[in-house]
């Protein structure tokens, strides 16, 4: 497929992540509009709730543009998606009819404010890339025992936080928790002195279900993909995690890109999950290509400092697709609901400079990167900023996600002493 042409002449320019073929969805403000659903055209942003109220893009009777959330319009289901898209790309194509009436609601991306795009139901993480998997089981468990014996066979995961789920652009606090290393003797109380990312996708239900799920049906109830920060304190986690599973070690933050890029948009760029060493049960094996061709780079820099891409990798290195995760999910009867957020889990090329964790980069602290001002890392120091970016490349154009970014921030004081 080739660039789509719009009247909005940003949208044409062969490397900007938001062209015709895009349209990703957000929730913005302005100092005089207060949050409301638009879409990312080029530069611009249409106020689809300006939209909905002149009678220019109408998909239900009752507005569902007018709110601060999408969730609204996934609860009405895949053929009203197709229907708003549609109707969008006849209003922003080049030569459209309708371009006078839109140009009046256009907002420059520049003067609007980003927000949650969508009301986070519930967040479940997973562990599904086998490098991430293989690197992290290597430096735990040895070589020998890297991947669980249950890797193979299904997508592991977690359930996580909703609550600490925030957009890109805000600050997030270096945390305080339990921490105890190998030779200490009794478990202190102190500031997570390991802070580290994870590059994931964020992969958005749209439709709810209510039992257990076919990866078919799965795939069609994604509503759209975002760039996903998982951070993670690997001080806490290396203590807290046994024998369950992560827990306050993940739930500081999670960050995501402010626009919801759709399946729809997506589909040009499917591809397959890589072979298969075991055979996957019947009811998780892959019915088509439901992964996607998605270029992947995390940039760090520290506080007024240089900027350093730290790696680069490409989504379709995981080995389950989001489907997978969203059919294993629904084994168990586990209803879902609009709004769920699925964690793809860390996403680690086969080569060094491919990894997507600090933990991995600096293979435990043992290999730290040189920054351009010649200071090293092996986790995150205060005043870090790291930027996840992404983007499908086409023919002539892009599909790019929206950067997830976050500065570190120091840790308060001590929270049990303030009071004293
Ligand atoms: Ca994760």
């Amino acid at each position: 497929m080739p660039l789509m042409p719009s009247w909005v002449a940003s949208a044409n320019a062969a490397d900007h992540p938001f062209p015709l073929n895009n349209l990703p969805y957000g929730v913005f403000s302005t100092t005089q509009q207060e949050p409301r659903c638009g879409v990312a055209i080029g530069d611009m942003i249409l106020d689809l709730a300006a939209a909905e109220a002149a009678g220019l893009v109408v998909l239900h009777e009752d507005a569902v543009f007018d709110v601060p959330f999408w969730n609204e319009v996934m609860e009405l289901g895949p053929e009203k998606w197709a229907l708003l898209r549609a109707r969008l790309i006849e209003v922003l194509a080049q030569g459209s009819p309708d371009q006078s009436a839109a140009e009046t609601m256009l907002v420059t991306q520049s003067d609007a404010e980003m927000h949650m795009p969508f009301l986070v139901a519930e967040y479940t993480d997973f562990y599904a890339g086998r490098h991430h998997a293989t690197n992290v089981g290597t430096m735990f468990r040895g070589a020998e025992n890297a991947l669980p014996p249950n890797w193979l066979h299904m997508p592991i995961g977690y359930n996580g936080r909703a609550s600490s789920i925030v957009v890109s652009g805000t600050d997030i606090r270096r945390p305080w928790g339990q921490l105890k290393g190998p030779d200490d003797d009794a478990p202190r109380f102190a500031p997570c002195a390991r802070f580290d990312m994870e590059l994931e996708i964020g992969a958005v239900v749209g439709s709810p279900s209510d039992g257990p799920v076919s990866v078919d049906e799965a795939d069609q109830m994604i509503f759209g993909y975002v760039l996903l920060n998982d951070w993670s304190a690997r001080d806490i986690q290396a203590w807290e995690y046994q024998p369950l599973g992560p827990f306050q070690a993940k739930a500081t933050a999670t960050s995501i890109s402010a626009w919801i890029v759709t399946q729809a948009a997506l589909e040009p760029f499917r591809c397959n999950t890589p072979p298969r060493e075991q055979p996957l049960l019947s009811h998780l094996q892959d019915t088509g290509p439901m992964l996607y061709d998605i270029d992947l780079e995390v940039t760090l820099a520290p506080s007024g400092g240089q900027e350093m891409t730290i790696t680069r990798t490409n989504y379709k290195e995981m080995y389950y697709s989001s489907a997978q995760q969203l059919a294993h999910h629904s084994t168990s009867g586990c209803p879902m609901t609009a709004g769920d957020l699925l964690g793809s889990g860390t996403i680690s090329g086969p080569h060094k400079d491919q990894r997507g964790s600090l933990l991995e980069l600096s293979w435990g602290g043992k290999e730290p990167l040189t920054l351009p001002d010649g200071t090293k890392r092996s986790f995150l120091e205060d005043g870090d900023r790291l930027t996840l970016s992404g983007y499908a490349q086409g023919d002539g154009y892009r599909v790019g996600f929206a950067d997830c970014s976050g500065v570190v921030t120091p840790a308060l004081e001590n929270p049990y002493e303030r009071s004293k």
